[in-house]
């Protein structure tokens, strides 16, 4: 029997990323049902781990019985102390730059903005950046497992391709000599914190979840 799991997003493209991580495992990822009609949780925490746990274990208590899977993840840039971090969604708004995350879907190219301003001037060699990935699983309310994934690269002074999302033209890779967003989906996921992230969490739950359930 496959294990069902329950993706605690609204975003299209991560679930996509998950069903497309998870094709080597006999599981089965489904969008939480009724998830646009639940209150999203405040995402206060000041770690990925942190908000990635809450998120699962508040979103678990909506359906019971249920393993629940909630994310959280962003862009480290250790020339600018970590940050974007768990900010990296509000990176341009906290600064004043835009009014809210959301506003309009210009978020993502006043964040790659901001961030080329941040490192105006820094070399190459301490432009290295990192995205990390961590997600958490719960049922009823408790977390069950976590797992985390990262990926190594360096910030362009200027954005090169069009695919993925966020940071992705800004994060190069140097070993394939090509930005986040030019390549496939695919290639990506092999390589990524959010697909690395959920090879380690499949691996640590699938075998035991079918233990339990058979
Ligand atoms: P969250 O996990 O939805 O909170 O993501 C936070 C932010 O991190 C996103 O809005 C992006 O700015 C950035 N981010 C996370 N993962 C990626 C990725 O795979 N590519 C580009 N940006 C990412």
């Amino acid at each position: 029997m496959s294990l069902r799991l329950l993706v605690a997003t609204t975003s299209q493209g991560k679930l996509r990323d998950f069903q497309t991580a998870a094709k080597a495992f006999d599981v089965e990822i489904v969008p939480m049902p009724g998830i646009e009609e639940i209150e999203p949780p405040e995402e206060n925490g000041t770690t990925f781990e942190d908000n990635a746990r809450l998120k699962a274990a508040y979103y678990s208590r909506f359906a019971p019985g249920e393993l629940v899977l909630a994310d959280d993840s962003g862009l480290e840039v250790a020339a600018i102390d970590g940050a974007p971090g768990v900010r990296s969604a509000r990176f341009a708004s906290d600064a004043g730059i835009v009014d809210s995350p959301d506003a309009g879907d210009n978020t993502d190219i006043w964040n790659n903005t901001h961030l080329s301003q941040r490192l105006k001037g820094v070399p190459s060699e301490r432009r290295g950046a990192k995205y990390h990935c961590v997600l958490a699983c719960a049922r009823d309310g408790a977390v069950t497992d976590t797992a985390d994934g990262e990926v190594y690269g360096v910030i362009l002074e200027s954005p090169r391709g069009t695919g993925g999302f966020g940071y992705d033209p800004l994060f190069f890779l140097p070993d394939l000599d090509r930005t986040m967003a030019e390549i496939d989906l695919e290639t990506k996921l092999g390589l990524s914190h959010r697909g690395r992230a959920l090879v380690a969490l499949l691996g640590m739950i699938s075998p035991r979840a079918l233990d339990e359930r058979t």
